[in-house]
């Protein structure tokens, strides 16, 4: 089944397999599906692998380590620098 949208209702129907009049590969990945809405306008829908969703192309994935171990190294080198102390001075100390 498909869901076809007639732009002359301007409304979406369902589009059973026996009702499709034409199927066309038009190129890779997109398949054109000709029928007919039930008041009998002619409709088009486009689908296949081109309109399926993938992961997003332009998330490569966590940053690679050669990036980040340069940084961690920083960090390490900075800490052993600036090294804080979270206890309590002296004075403060009650007991
Ligand atoms: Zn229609």
């Amino acid at each position: 089944m498909f869901v076809l949208y007639c732009p002359v209702c301007d409304r979406r129907t369902l589009l059973g397999v026996d009702e499709v009049d034409w199927v066309e590969n038009l190129t890779r990945g997109v398949i054109s599906v000709s029928g007919h809405c039930p008041l009998g306008h002619a409709a088009v829908i486009l689908t296949g692998d081109a309109f399926t969703p993938h992961a997003d192309p332009r998330y490569f994935g966590p940053a690679p380590r050669v990036w980040t171990k340069p940084v961690h190294r920083l960090r390490g080198w900075l800490r052993t620098r600036f090294e804080m102390s979270r206890d309590l001075p002296g004075p403060f100390y009650r007991f």
